[in-house]
C-alpha cells in the first residue's frame, strides 16, 4: 500500500486500477436473466465487467453458490471470472441469505488470502453484498463502491396488493451500506433523489453513472422477417419482457390489450401480446398462472402468448418483431428492457416512473403514462399501432437516443470513479473523493429528468 504524502504541495497520487472484486452475493451471474433473482443486475454486472476488461482491468465476481455441482470458478471471458463462495445450502431463498452473510464474508476473506489475490477496489451490488463489501474493504484497505439497483423504501412506496413489504432488516441494512460505502453509484437522477430523500445519503457521495446497452446485439432488424420466424406474420405485435412479479405490471399490458379489443380497435386474429419472462421472487410465485387466468377471463387466451425466460442474446428477435413494447412497471430503478427495445427501433409505452423517465422521451421515442393506468396504456399503444408514420419516426429517434447509453461509456465513467478513489490510502468515507465533484454526472441525463 503506497504511503500517502500529506505535504501541502503534494499532487494527489492515483494508483492504476488493475483488479476489481465485484460482489453479487444473492444473484448468481451465471444464471440467465429473466426469472428468479436474475434480471437487470445480472446484465449490468456482466456487461460492466466485460467493458472494464476492455480497459485492461481484471474483474473477479464473487457470488454465493446457488446450485450444487457447478464449478467453483468459471471464466466468462478472459479477465472476467465468477467465483462461487459456499454459504448456506444452494437452494436458500433470498429472504434467508442475511443470516449467512457472516459465513459468506469469512469464506471470501480466507479464499482471497489463501489464493494471494489482491484488489484495488471492491464494488458491491444490492444491499446484501454491501454488507460484505464493508468488511472486505476494511480488511483489504481498498475503496468500497456500491450500486443498489433497487431500494427497499422505494419499493414499499410503490407497493401493490399482493406485494410483500420490504422488511426493516433490508431498510436498516441499506442505511448501513450508505453510511459505510465510500461512493454510491446511482443509475438515474431519480435514484439519486431517492437516496437523498429517503435515506439521507450525502449528495457528494453519490455518482451518477447510467447503465448501457449492447448495440452490437440490440439493433434494428427486419420486422416482417422477425415476425415470420415467430409465426406472427400479418399481426400487430405488442411485447412485454421481464421478470414476472406484480410490480412489473404485466397484468396492465393484458388489460390494455383487453381495452383495445373491447373498443373494437383490434380483433382476435389481428394482434398478439407476447409476455417473455418467468416468475421472480416471493411475490412473483404463481404470477404466470395469475396472468394466464386474467387473459382467460378477458377472453384473450388466443391473443396472449407466454414465452419462458429467454437467454439474453435471443431477445433481439423478439424486440425486432414488436410494433410496440410495453413497460408498465410500478417502480423501475433503470429499465434495461425499455432501452433495449429502443435500441432495436421499437417505440416504448412505459410508466412514468424511475429510470423510464430518463429513457423514454415522451412523444418522441414512445409515451410515458401513469403507472397502473391500463386505459392510457391502451390509448398510447394504439397511437403507435395505428399510425405507421408516427411509429416509424419514433423508432428512428429511439435508435438515435439509445446511442446516449453504451456499456463502454458507463465503464469508462466507472473506471474514472475507481481511479479517483484510489488516491486515498485509507477507506474512511470522509477521505474518499472528498471535495470532488461526483464523477459521471451526465448532463444529458440530468437534463432529461
Ligand atoms: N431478460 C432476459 N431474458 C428474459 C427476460 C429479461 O435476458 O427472458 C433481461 C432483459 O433483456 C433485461 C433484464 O433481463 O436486460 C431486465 O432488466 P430490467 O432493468 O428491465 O429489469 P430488472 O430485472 O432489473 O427489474
Amino acid at each position: 500500500m503506497a504511503v500517502r504524502d500529506f505535504s501541502p504541495t503534494a499532487a494527489p497520487v492515483y494508483r492504476p486500477i488493475r483488479r476489481v472484486a465485484m460482489l453479487v452475493v444473492h444473484s448468481n451471474p451465471l444464471a440467465e436473466p429473466g426469472e428468479g433473482d436474475a434480471g437487470g443486475m445480472t446484465v449490468y454486472v456482466r456487461q460492466m465487467a466485460y467493458s472494464l476488461v476492455q480497459r485492461g482491468i481484471e474483474v473477479d465476481i464473487f457470488t454465493r453458490r446457488d446450485s450444487a455441482g457447478t464449478p467453483s470458478e468459471v471464466t466468462l471471458r478472459p479477465g472476467v471470472r465468477v467465483i462461487q463462495v459456499e454459504a448456506g445450502s444452494p437452494d436458500l431463498s433470498k429472504e434467508r441469505i442475511p443470516a449467512f452473510l457472516p459465513e459468506f464474508s469469512a469464506r471470501l476473506l480466507s479464499l482471497v488470502e489463501e489464493s494471494g489475490l489482491d484488489y484495488d477496489v471492491v464494488h458491491s451490488h444490492y444491499w446484501l453484498s454491501g454488507k460484505v463489501a464493508a468488511i472486505a474493504s476494511a480488511r483489504w484497505r481498498v475503496p468500497f463502491v456500491h450500486t443498489f439497483h433497487t431500494l427497499g423504501r422505494e419499493k414499499n412506496r410503490a407497493k401493490r396488493p399482493g406485494d410483500l413489504m420490504e422488511p426493516e432488516l433490508r431498510l436498516d441494512g441499506e442505511a448501513r451500506v450508505i453510511a459505510d460505502a465510500c461512493a454510491i453509484v446511482a443509475s438515474t437522477v431519480e435514484e439519486r433523489k431517492a437516496l437523498i430523500e429517503l435515506y439521507s445519503a450525502h449528495p457528494e457521495r453519490i455518482h451518477l453513472i447510467p447503465p448501457g446497452v449492447d448495440h452490437a446485439t440490440f439493433r434494428p432488424g427486419d420486422r416482417e422477417a422477425a415476425k415470420e420466424s415467430l409465426s406472427l406474420s400479418g399481426k400487430r405485435v405488442m411485447l412485454f419482457v421481464g421478470r414476472l412479479q406484480p410490480l412489473k405490471g404485466a397484468d396492465i399490458a393484458i388489460s390494455a390489450l383487453g381495452h383495445l379489443v373491447e373498443w373494437g380497435r383490434l380483433k382476435a386474429d389481428e394482434a398478439e401480446l407476447l409476455i417473455v419472462g418467468g416468475s421472480s421472487g416471493a411475490s412473483g410465485a404463481g404470477e404466470a398462472e395469475r396472468l394466464a387466468q386474467q387473459a382467460a377471463e378477458l377472453g384473450l387466451s388466443d391473443m396472449v402468448r407466454f414465452i419462458a425466460a429467454q437467454p439474453h442474446h435471443h431477445l433481439p428477435g423478439f424486440y425486432q418483431a414488436a410494433d410496440v413494447c410495453l413497460v408498465p412497471s410500478y417502480t423501475e430503478s433503470f429499465g434495461l428492457v425499455a432501452l433495449e427495445a429502443q435500441a432495436c427501433g421499437v417505440p416504448v409505452v412505459g410508466s412514468a416512473v424511475g429510470g423510464l423517465k430518463a429513457i423514454v422521451r415522451h412523444g418522441q421515442t414512445g409515451f410515458l403514462v401513469a403507472p397502473g393506468a391500463s386505459e392510457s396504456f391502451a390509448e398510447r399503444a394504439w397511437m403507435v399501432l395505428s399510425d405507421s408514420r408516427l411509429s416509424g419516426s419514433m423508432g428512428r429517434i429511439a435508435v438515435c437516443s439509445s446511442g446516449d447509453f453504451a456499456w463502454d461509456r458507463s465503464a469508462g465513467e466507472l473506471h474514472d470513479l475507481y481511479t479517483a478513489g484510489s488516491r486515498s490510502d485509507d477507506c474512511s468515507p470522509s477521505s474518499m473523493w472528498s471535495g470532488k465533484k461526483p464523477f459521471g454526472s451526465r448532463t444529458i441525463v440530468l437534463r432529461r429528468s
